[in-house]
């Protein structure tokens, strides 16, 4: 059987539109990794959706004067529009709204407390007596106790990126209205952490050769500098999910307790949906099975110590609850390739000042390769990066039209313009053809190790350099030239270069999706690379929701060079990618920063 592969992708919060620090953040590189492991044939599963309960989301509801399942359900909305927009084949993008949702979460929670991992305690919870309730954390800001950032959450700082005990913080202030929140006691169901904490340790221990080193330091650097120590998991909520337990009415499971939960519940909700409720299993009891965490910076300690915690915690009696007979571990995350923040034009992207490029409204001018191709580019891997309009501008119209597509026109013209629109027969390669065509087929080899390690920014780089040298090889063979005295060198030349193209547009494609499916097409190929996607709606006790579903259905692209044949009948083509102008930069920088 091929290797499962999990791609597991953040949630995001259905309180505001996404814009291109998120998608380059997590979004995308998930994308690209999941299209990849397909190319291989792998059974890939990617699955994520909209986090529906996060205190961020009544916040937003509190100012509109609206309800929660309405600002999350109008939010879901357009992220289902972008993402299929923008090529993300998610498997399924549901939402945690959902009724099976419900149902995995507690059993979670129930299957942590059946091993010894809750406990109830009384805690200090800050309480708005202007409002007469407990506030969640969210609506709690103040000065981080670690770093003294001003403005930090009262359970994380977003500056020094650090898990926070709400009761120490300095200078605490309701957020809706200012006032000063006082502390006041309530019970909990608290995670022990500390108990978890030396299986955590040997999980990431077994991983330190190849994580990432931010994602090290904020998860198995932290806890041993400070030991881990139970967190409350519920809340004084209404909106979420209930404590299936008697006598915890008006009490919730924590967003960040059950949120997680999410890419176990996704699993499952796909398999219910196709028909095979037990196939989420492949995923998430298979010890050959590799689960990618696609996330930002700010979600680290969640997903390289809670989840991984989580899930050590429940073991078998998940699956126990879940009425299986033979019950089995769960699949432990393999990698957390977490990304750091993308800037714009030098600064911090703000939605609230409007200083952001947002997804939707780049895509109303822009096509989605170009965006897809920068945002790889200027990935934040290692460091913050910086999106600039002009470097935008630029990757354009000097990568995409005059390296990549330049390349694939002027191959194309010579073969309609001379030879038929038909792949020539090229008679006897000689060394100059070889050497090319071996150069391009090795990065089946090389492009795939940096994609393997989610190292995407050189896998790009990697496949654009063979770009760079067929265009090399184009210069210096010249068939257009050669046309007219020797036939039969130009049609070496373009039986060649059609089949390094033919290879490129492989390597491409999990970076560029929609120009190599346009690529492949003229190349005379009837059968699609990847599948297709659609929306679909769920009729849930709950709620009724509608999912984004990827369908792998007559999807014929493989992670192999291309062997294109002598007489292959081409297509019409057109160009690949548009060429920008220059007043683009302009136009585009006074789009930024508040709207009078
Ligand atoms: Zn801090």
């Amino acid at each position: 059987m091929p290797e499962p592969v999990l791609i597991a992708v953040a949630w995001p919060y259905a309180n505001a539109e996404i814009h291109v620090g998120n998608l380059t953040g997590s979004y995308l590189p998930a994308d690209i990794v999941a299209r990849y492991h397909r190319l291989r044939g792998r059974q890939v599963l990617m699955v994520s959706g909209s986090d529906a309960h996060g205190t961020p989301i009544t916040v937003r509801a509190d100012a509109e004067k609206s309800t929660a399942l309405e600002v999350y359900q109008r939010y879901h909305a357009t992220f289902l529009d972008l993402f299929q927009k923008l090529g993300l084949t998610y498997d399924l993008f549901t939402s945690t709204h959902t009724s099976n949702h419900f149902n995995v979460s507690q059993k979670m929670f129930l299957a942590l407390k059946q091993n010894g991992y809750m406990y109830t305690d009384r805690q200090m919870q800050w309480y708005s007596t202007s409002q007469n309730r407990f506030l969640p954390d969210r609506y709690v800001e103040g000065t981080c106790y670690i770093c003294g950032f001003t403005k930090a959450r009262s359970d994380q700082c977003d500056n020094c990126g650090s898990l926070l005990d709400p009761t120490l913080l300095i200078d605490p202030r309701t957020k809706t209205d200012g006032s000063q929140p006082e502390l006041r006691e309530t019970e909990h169901f608290f995670l022990d952490l500390a108990l978890l904490q030396p299986p955590v340790e040997d999980f990431l221990r077994l991983r330190q050769s190849y994580w990432r080193p931010n994602v090290l330091r904020q998860s198995l650097g932290q806890m041993l500098a400070e030991p881990l120590r139970g967190r409350a998991i519920t809340r004084d909520l209404d909106w979420g999910i209930p404590i299936p337990l008697e006598g915890w009415n008006g009490k919730c499971l924590y967003v960040w307790f059950e949120a997680v939960i999410g890419y176990l519940s996704a699993a499952i909700e796909w398999g219910q949906i196709n028909g095979q409720p037990d196939a989420w299993r492949t995923w998430w009891h298979n010890p050959e099975a590799k689960a990618f965490y696609f996330i930002g910076k700010d979600n680290i300690p969640f997903h390289a110590i809670i989840w991984p915690a989580e899930l050590i915690g429940a073991g078998t009696a998940f699956d126990q609850l879940m009425g299986y007979a033979n019950p089995e571990p769960m699949v432990l995350p393999y990698d957390v390739p977490a990304n750091e923040f993308m800037n714009l034009e030098g600064q911090k992207i703000s939605g609230s000042r409007n200083w952001a490029v947002w997804g939707d409204d780049f895509l109303s001018r822009y096509d989605p390769d170009p965006l897809r191709y920068y945002l790889t580019v200027a990935m934040p891997e290692t460091r913050d990066s910086d999106w600039d309009w002009n470097e935008f501008f630029h990757r354009n119209n000097d990568d995409l039209v005059a390296t990549w597509g330049n390349l694939v026109n002027r191959v194309l013209s010579v073969a309609f313009k001379n030879f038929e629109g038909q792949v020539p027969d090229p008679g006897e390669l000689t060394d100059v053809d070889t050497d090319l065509l071996k150069s391009v087929e090795d990065g089946f080899q090389s492009v795939a190790l940096e994609l393997e390690a989610v190292h995407l920014r050189a896998a790009l780089d990697a496949a654009m350099n063979l770009a760079k040298e067929c265009n090399k090889y184009l210069d210096m063979t010249a068939p257009w030239k050669a046309i007219k005295t020797d036939r039969q060198a130009a049609g070496r030349a373009i039986y060649t270069a059609l089949r390094a193209i033919d290879s490129l547009k492989i390597m491409l494609a999990p970076f560029l999706p929609f120009s190599s499916e346009k690529l492949h097409t003229y190349l005379g190929y009837d059968q699609p690379l990847f599948g297709t996607q659609g929306t679909q709606v769920v009729q849930d006790a709950l709620a009724q929701h509608e999912v984004l579903r990827y369908n792998p259905a007559g999807a014929s692209g493989r992670w192999e060079a291309g062997a294109i044949q002598p007489g292959r009948v081409l297509r019409p083509y057109a160009p690949l990618f548009k060429k920008l102008e220059s007043t683009i930069i302009e136009e585009e920088r006074a789009r930024l920063g508040p709207k009078s």
